[in-house]
């Protein structure tokens, strides 16, 4: 399958948490699929969405809500995992195009819940771990955070944090600043 490279598409899920662990009967599950896409010529975030998710094996704690402000009503009204895998692949070509997040937690949640519910895992094998490659860029001696790292940015953090789409629409502004800082116009790689 040819890789499109006009576009990434960043993802930031929640799901399903609470204080400690979860009670014995339930399971952490995605709730939220936040998207955005970044243009790479333009090295800007251009629209963002969210997904809601219902979540069939647990529910939402007051731990939940207060971090992530999604409730069980607005959650109910979402639409099943399946369902949001096929609109990643249907609406975002989700498959062909390359696709981003910050470390491999929402990575290893899709893997883990494609696999679990027989559900046909919606992204390629193009997957850039931006909180890695902040650091590297950065020569930081360890990774950091979402928050922290549009700080050291100086980028303000729009929306709310732990809110899908807004996660991951400030995890865009990131991306899009370090594809910015790559081109430089003293040393432009020549075009093929
Ligand atoms: P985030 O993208 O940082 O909002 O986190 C994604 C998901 O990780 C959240 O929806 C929670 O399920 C889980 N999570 C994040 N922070 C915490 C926390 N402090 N305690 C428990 N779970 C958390
Ligand atoms: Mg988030």
């Amino acid at each position: 399958m040819t890789i499109k490279l006009n576009k990434i598409i960043v993802i930031d899920i929640e799901a399903t948490c609470w204080e400690k662990n979860p009670p014995p009967d339930q399971e952490s599950e995605i709730i939220e699929i936040g998207i955005c896409i970044v243009d790479v010529a333009l090295a800007k975030p251009i629209e963002k969405e969210s997904i809601l998710v219902r979540p069939e094996r647990s529910q939402i704690s007051k731990f939940c809500t207060e971090l992530t402000t999604l409730t069980q009503s607005e959650v109910d009204q979402g639409i099943t995992f399946s369902e949001a895998c096929l609109k990643l692949r249907k609406k975002y070509e989700s498959l062909q195009q390359v696709w981003a997040s910050w470390g491999e937690y929402d990575k290893n949640m899709f893997e883990k819940q494609c696999l679990s519910r027989g559900v046909k895992y919606p992204f390629g094998i193009r997957h850039i771990n931006v909180k890695t490659l902040f650091a590297l860029v950065h020569a930081l001696p360890k990774e950091v955070g979402m928050a922290n790292a549009l700080k050291l940015l100086d980028i303000p953090l729009e929306g709310t944090h732990h809110r899908g789409a807004d996660d991951a629409w400030n995890i865009s502004k990131i991306l899009a600043k370090l594809l910015l800082q790559s081109r430089t116009i003293s040393n432009p790689v020549k075009q093929l």
